[in-house]
């Protein structure tokens, strides 16, 4: 059973050295517990939190212990008896390519539904993270300008899209221009910003010809110190992430306008975190599947292959390697 592990802290960006491939025995079962073989793997941004000490909503990763996200696996033993070989799961599991789980917290997919790697993505965390982010605090109405940054990611590509179902004016910002063509030819975006070649204010200024009324935030930093200069009266902005700072060893402390815009906007700027809606994930995974399958929601997989590149798929997601979502296939079903 191969798996990885954290065995130090990261300073800045995470460095191979902060992470040790080795091999173990596959334990033997108790009673109430079940076998999980790893088919996918997601790697998310929130994770370099858990990998420094600080703290935080979610525990940090133990250092010598098996690192743990996303997993759709399969289940190949069973001694849970609301679980038989065969079921194919989703769960927080190790990245490892088998885990032992007392089945709480797992969830059972049908394959038959959806591609089963769409529940770690855009029928999972990621999509639910948009979906009660934006509705819930962006509050999006028909006509307004919604503006997301991060937006070619997981999150980011359906929030687009939802608010697109809004009738919204929909922008996003990206990291290079394949990204941008994406959003406005394949998503429907209505214009979108390459943030390291255009310049950030006359572009949204150009885009956003009245004003913004929904930012959603997945990114902070320069990005959101522009965005926050067309703010309206009264605009949302729901805070889901910062990933320009995680990495930063010393806070960015800017210019700070983004205070100031909120007072004389009457603005409302709310973090948030995707387990806040624990109780209604259900009813927003049955209306992300249904605009799937409606296809008014289109999603991009970015799949890399092997558990042993699940750290360069991570470290990745800083350099911005993924259009879509980031996976690492550990093995077919
Ligand atoms: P993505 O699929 O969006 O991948 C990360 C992307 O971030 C990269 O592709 C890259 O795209 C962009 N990026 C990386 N570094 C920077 C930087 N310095 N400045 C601007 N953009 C950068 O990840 P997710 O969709 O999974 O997550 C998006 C955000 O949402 C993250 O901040 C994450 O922490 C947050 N999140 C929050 C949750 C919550 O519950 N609040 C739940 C899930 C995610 P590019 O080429 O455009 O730079």
């Amino acid at each position: 059973n191969r798996q990885f592990l954290l065995v130090s802290r990261p300073v800045g960006m995470p460095a191979d050295e902060n992470f040790e491939l080795r091999e173990a025995a596959v334990p033997e079962l108790e009673d109430g517990q079940v076998l999980v073989r790893t088919l996918y793997l997601s790697v998310d941004p929130y994770m370099r939190g858990r990998m420094s000490d600080a703290k935080s909503y979610v525990e940090p990763f133990a250092l010598g212990e098996v690192l743990q996200g996303g997993v759709v696996g399969e289940i190949v033993e069973s001694k849970n008896e609301r679980w038989k070989a065969g079921d194919v799961v989703v769960g927080l599991l190790g990245w490892q390519e088998y885990s032992v789980s007392n089945g709480r917290g797992l969830l059972k997919i049908d394959p038959s539904v959806a591609p089963i790697t769409t529940a770690l993505h855009v029928v999972g965390m990621t999509g639910l993270t948009a979906y009660f982010g934006l509705l819930d605090i962006g509050k999006p109405q028909e006509g307004e300008t919604v503006v997301v940054s991060g937006a070619a990611g997981a999150v980011g590509t359906v929030v687009g899209q939802i608010a697109k179902i809004k009738g919204c004016r929909v922008v996003g910002i990206a990291g290079d221009d394949e990204k941008c063509a994406y959003l406005t030819e394949e998503l429907g975006f209505d214009a979108a910003i390459n943030y390291k070649t255009a310049d950030l204010n006359a572009a949204l200024k150009e885009s956003c010809p009245n004003g913004v009324d929904v930012y959603f935030d997945n990114v902070g930093g320069d990005i959101t110190e522009a965005v926050m200069r067309r703010i309206n009266f009264q605009a949302r902005i729901p805070i889901c992430g910062q990933i320009s700072q995680y990495n930063l060893e010393k806070p960015d402390l800017g210019p700070r306008i983004v205070f100031t815009q909120l007072l004389k906007s009457s603005a409302l700027a709310k973090g948030f975190i995707v387990n806040d809606y624990a109780k209604q994930h259900k009813e927003g995974m049955q209306q992300l599947a249904q605009w799937v399958m409606e296809g008014k929601i289109k999603y991009r997989e970015n799949i890399v292959d092997g558990l042993e590149n699940v750290v360069e798929a991570f470290l990745g997601l800083f350099r911005g390697d993924n259009i879509g979502k980031q996976l690492v296939k550990v093995a077919d079903l």
